[in-house]
């Protein structure tokens, strides 16, 4: 008798909070440490910060070639953020969720709110919407002055955003508040772990017919 087999369908995790939240390096280090999760690299108008690479950080477009993205449906989904376009491409998601591997993709609360919104059934079916919260707006501008990118008048402009954002953290399936980087990627772990093993993604693919569920 052979043994029973199992796929499992992928995961579209959804990370949204405030600037400093450590959302972006919680979605890294998961999948660079995790063989079937992978980091959706967004498209932005915004410059590219130091350090930051082209493809790897971001896909870097001008606002022309951006809406020529638009225009031919190649974005999953956008949002004008700090008066930057940010938006997720097809590319980077569908075919990985094709083939069953996990994708992680950080985004804002307005673009969270369109993949859940989605038309197709398995783009909602995959969903895991997490928020991440900050104690108080006093750790986010110490987490932000801390990284150093930004200066007091970008800052300002985030902490508007962080406030306005941080609203919407019920509307995710799940939230936590940050506290140090390896509390946060154990909590933000066991999530993607036990949905990981919901039953609606899991399918028996065993050859016996008699193994298969009925
Ligand atoms: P940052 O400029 O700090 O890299 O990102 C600014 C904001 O844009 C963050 O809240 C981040 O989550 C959001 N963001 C990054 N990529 C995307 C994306 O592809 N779509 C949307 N809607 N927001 C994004």
């Amino acid at each position: 008798m052979g043994e029973w087999q199992f796929q499992r369908s992928g995961l579209l995790c959804v990370v949204s909070g405030p600037s400093g939240s450590g959302k972006t390096t919680l979605c890294r280090r998961f999948s660079e440490s995790d063989g079937a999760a992978v980091y959706a690299v967004s498209a932005t108008t915004r410059a590219p910060r130091e350090g930051e690479r082209d493809g790897v950080d971001y896909h870097f477009l001008d606002r022309a070639g951006f809406e020529a993205g638009i225009a031919r449906g190649d974005f999953l989904e956008y949002a004008e953020v700090h008066g930057r376009l940010y938006g997720t491409l097809k590319s980077e998601v569908l075919g990985h969720l094709a083939a069953g591997r996990d994708v992680l993709m950080d985004i804002d609360v307005q673009g969270a709110a369109l993949v859940r919104a989605a038309s197709d059934p398995a783009i909602r079916a995959a969903l895991v919407d997490i928020f991440i919260l900050l104690p108080g707006e006093a750790e986010i501008a110490n987490r932000v002055r801390a990284r150093g990118t930004e200066t007091e008048e970008q800052l300002a402009v985030r902490l508007q955003t962080a406030r306005e954002e941080s609203r919407h953290w019920s509307e995710y399936r799940y939230a936590f508040i940050s506290s140090d980087r390896e509390t946060d990627f154990a909590t933000f772990r066991s999530i993607l772990a036990g949905e990981r093993c919901r039953s609606h993604r899991l399918r028996n693919i065993t050859a016996e017919p008699n193994l298969s569920s009925d």
